[in-house]
């Protein structure tokens, strides 16, 4: 595409004068202009292209603009675009068959929403008026959502400006060795404390006044942090022994991004009672999330009424956009292409990464879910910047971005971490290129350790 400087700056101006931008100081942010997406790439209006390490936010997972996607939505809209959630409808039928396939164990019933958020806060009504609790468990380090529910099940720094309404969470540590909050020297001690800890809070919470647990199977934002085996399947024992609803958050780890359809496939035997998604349902093309549920919520309610729903509950174009996301990865190997390129080739590359540069302190991750931890130290772990760090404080990783977008690349980057999650359709060649500017943007970080 020709470089349209003139038209990017318009876009920019209109956008400085009129848009609200999500989590910022309106005006220290400077939006970078984009006038165009394809693959694995997108570009601006000055002639800049970067490779997408980030696929959007974690839900480009068939990559920007795949024409037999975009074709479906265009023949959506051609022939209903929208209809009333109350009717039958068949793009919705279809997605909900198509994900109830995919969904582990009984999770057979799908309640569509429009995004993650609200797919976790129907999670968690439903699990209230399930067991007729209202306390819900959710773990530090971990994102659920900006609304208000879902923020105040966070367990990020996001959450504190709106911890008002926090009335009913409980927060725990979940297992992540590489910072242990048990004193862990191994993946068994952390995954055995872990659940002690998780037990002794219910037990002192009151075991009857627990709703739900809710985990994100593998966290995401908060830095891709595998649980060690045996811990859900700990978490979904302690559920059963407590009449507790398990909900596991797959809005991020879905469809793809670990290898597997969802990352609780990793987990065998592990079935939630209820799974959030959205995302990578359908890359994000129309908003779009959901509840998967369990036969035993879905009773609750097979005489009763939910008391909930949305205008746009199945939204026929979204709709129409997972169906053919859906076919798009079973047909071109998606998932299956994630799950090799990570183990083949990110695995390894970030390992050699860390090996020559001393700000990495842990590569982490599996499929197309990476993170890597910078450090100013190896030894003690001190993060490259402190825990939250804004301006000065943040200088070192906001060079680090700079050099990765300086050498094409586009890195997503959280706190002291840079994550790896490219669309699940990237290409070897592009996972090189990726990894050759990571290559040079951490020698940036090296500049820090002490
Ligand atoms: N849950 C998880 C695990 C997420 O990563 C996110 C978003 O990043 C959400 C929920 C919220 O989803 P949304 O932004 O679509 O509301």
């Amino acid at each position: 595409p020709q470089p349209n400087p003139q038209l990017g700056a318009a876009v920019k101006a209109a956008d400085r004068a009129h848009v609200f931008h999500s989590w910022s100081a309106q005006e220290l942010i400077d939006p970078p202009a984009v006038a165009g997406a394809e693959g694995s790439y997108f570009w601006d209006y000055d002639g800049n292209r970067y490779l997408d390490f980030t696929s959007g936010l974690v839900f480009t997972n068939i990559g920007y603009q795949h024409p037999k996607v975009v074709a479906a939505i265009q023949a959506q809209a051609a022939t209903m675009t929208t209809f009333a959630p109350a009717f039958a409808v068949e793009a919705r039928s279809e997605a909900a068959r198509l994900i109830a396939e995919r969904t582990p164990g009984d999770l057979d019933k799908i309640f569509f929403t429009n995004a993650g958020a609200d797919a976790v806060e129907h999670a968690v009504r439903m699990a209230r008026l399930h067991t007729g609790r209202t306390k819900v468990l959710s773990a530090y380090r971990s994102y659920h959502g900006g609304t208000q529910q879902a923020i105040n099940l966070t367990g990020d720094p996001r959450r504190w400006a709106s911890d008002s309404g926090s009335a009913g969470v409980v927060r725990f540590w979940a297992p992540f060795l590489y910072r242990s909050r048990f004193y862990a020297e191994n993946e068994r001690q952390e995954c055995e404390r872990a659940l002690q800890h998780l037990e002794d809070t219910i037990v002192f919470e009151g075991p009857q006044t627990v709703a739900a647990i809710i985990l994100e199977t593998i966290p995401g934002t908060a830095g891709i942090m595998t649980p060690p085996p045996g811990y859900l399947a700990g978490v979904r024992e302690i559920c059963d022994r407590y009449g507790i609803v398990f909900i596991l958050d797959e809005v991020m780890a879905g469809f793809g991004r670990t290898g597997k359809w969802f990352a609780v496939d990793h987990f065998e035997g592990v079935v939630p009672d209820l799974m959030t998604f959205a995302k990578g349902v359908n890359s994000g093309y129309v908003p779009l999330g959901g509840v998967a549920i369990s036969g035993a919520v879905a009773e609750t309610f097979a005489r009763r009424p939910y008391p909930g729903g949305l205008t746009y509950s199945g939204h026929p174009l979204a709709c129409a956009a997972a169906v053919a996301t859906i076919n798009v990865m079973e047909d071109e190997g998606v998932v299956e292409n994630a799950a090799r390129l990570g183990a083949d080739v990110i695995g390894p590359g970030l390992a050699d990464l860390a090996e020559r540069h001393p700000s990495v302190g842990e590569v982490r991750g599996l499929g197309m879910f990476w993170a890597l931890e910078l450090v100013r130290n190896r030894e003690t772990r001190e993060p490259l910047v402190p825990y939250n760090a804004t301006g000065e404080a943040n200088a070192p990783m906001a060079a680090f971005g700079a050099a990765a977008k300086k050498h094409g690349l586009w890195p997503f980057i959280n706190m002291n971490r840079t994550h790896v999650v490219p669309p699940c359709t990237l290409t070897e060649a592009e996972a090189k290129e990726g990894l050759a500017a990571l290559d040079a943007a951490l020698t940036e970080a090296d500049a820090h350790v002490a």
